[in-house]
């Protein structure tokens, strides 16, 4: 009877131990990944252990920005070492200063600071690689809608997916030449899916749209980079005139035409571009006539000189809103 009771206390006193060495890991983890940041980013200001969230002097904000040689003192880069994440809460949007630890960083630490940091975090090294290559599917629960069974006609997913498709004035034509579908469940559910195609006819991207009109996210796109894809590659004709837009919405209405999914020209696409372009058009929304200036300029030199032209289109209207039909609309060169 002694004996069960003391290796019942032994049992007890192995799992308490475990468990303790565990936080403490845990700990020592989260404060070896604090030194590194205050190695960075100088002291740090208020701390909230329980959520992991630490916040900094922003070294856009103070150096670039300000061209201070010491923090600006408002501590506006906010940082969760839990979630491994960062955002300044100035300068996120104009400079791009939010994303993850490993790129906060990789961007401001020295190549040491990166070193211990992938030691302690070695997954996020991998997942930096992996995604740059990661191949993308169709969601499994995709319906497309080219073709699609008479069954699924009856049912309210497909009606509301087909109202919304109308309503952006989008074709059965169009439905079966970009394959667009559909999921009403999983990850995708309630979303308008338009894949893409890489040269080989492979599937390397989708964007999923909702079709419900109260969603706060309207987008919700493959974690792969996109900006290592050229969308639907596979319908572009490099000999003939590229038209470059904004969405996939906008592409799908004009023939030889890549979106650039935003408003800028990724590398890889810029690349392409510079290898395989005869003749561009840039076509961006109404609202962003400066990107487009941008983009004219950034395109228009060495070998794609004087082959680059650009549509100014009115305030309120896109490809999409007019259909494709750019005839009315000057294409021209800028000085
Ligand atoms: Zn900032």
């Amino acid at each position: 009877m002694k004996n069960g009771a003391n290796r019942f206390h032994f049992f007890y006193v192995n799992i308490f131990c475990y468990i303790i060495s565990i936080m403490m890991s845990q700990n020592s983890d989260y404060d070896l990944i604090i030194d590194i940041l205050e190695d960075i980013l100088g002291n740090h200001g208020l701390h909230n252990e329980d959520k992991g969230q630490i916040n900094f002097d922003c070294p856009v904000c103070s150096y670039e920005i300000k061209g201070l040689d010491v923090g600006d003192g408002k501590n506006n880069l906010e940082i969760n070492y839990k979630l491994n994440v960062y955002k300044c809460w100035s300068c996120s949007e104009s400079h791009g200063t939010h994303g993850s630890l490993y790129k906060l960083i990789k961007k401001h630490g020295n190549p040491k600071h990166l070193k211990n940091y992938i030691l302690l975090r070695p997954e996020d090294d991998n997942n930096n690689f992996h995604k740059k290559y990661k191949k993308v599917y169709l969601p499994k629960e995709f319906i497309s809608l080219k073709n699609i069974h008479a069954a699924y006609k009856l049912t309210p997913h497909y009606k509301q997916a087909m109202a919304y498709l109308r309503k952006r004035n989008i074709t059965d034509e169009i439905i079966s030449k970009f394959n667009i579908g559909y999921c009403y469940d999983g990850e995708y559910s309630n979303r308008i899916i338009i894949p893409s195609y890489d040269e080989n006819d492979e599937i390397n991207y989708f964007v999923a749209r909702s079709y419900l009109s109260n969603t706060k996210l309207k987008y919700k796109n493959p974690e792969a980079q996109k900006e290592t894809i050229i969308f639907n590659e596979n319908l572009v004709n490099w000999n003939e005139t590229i038209y470059l837009v904004e969405g996939v919405f906008d592409s799908i209405f004009l023939n030889n035409s890549i979106p650039l999914l935003g408003k800028f020209v990724s590398k890889q696409l810029f690349d392409t571009l510079y290898e395989k372009a005869k003749n561009i058009v840039i076509i961006l929304d109404g609202d962003a006539w400066e990107d487009a200036e941008k983009l004219y300029h950034k395109l228009n030199c060495g070998k794609l000189m004087n082959k680059v032209w650009v549509i100014k289109l009115p305030k309120d209207k896109d490809i999409a809103d007019l259909q494709g039909d750019l005839k009315s609309f000057e294409q021209k060169k800028i000085d």
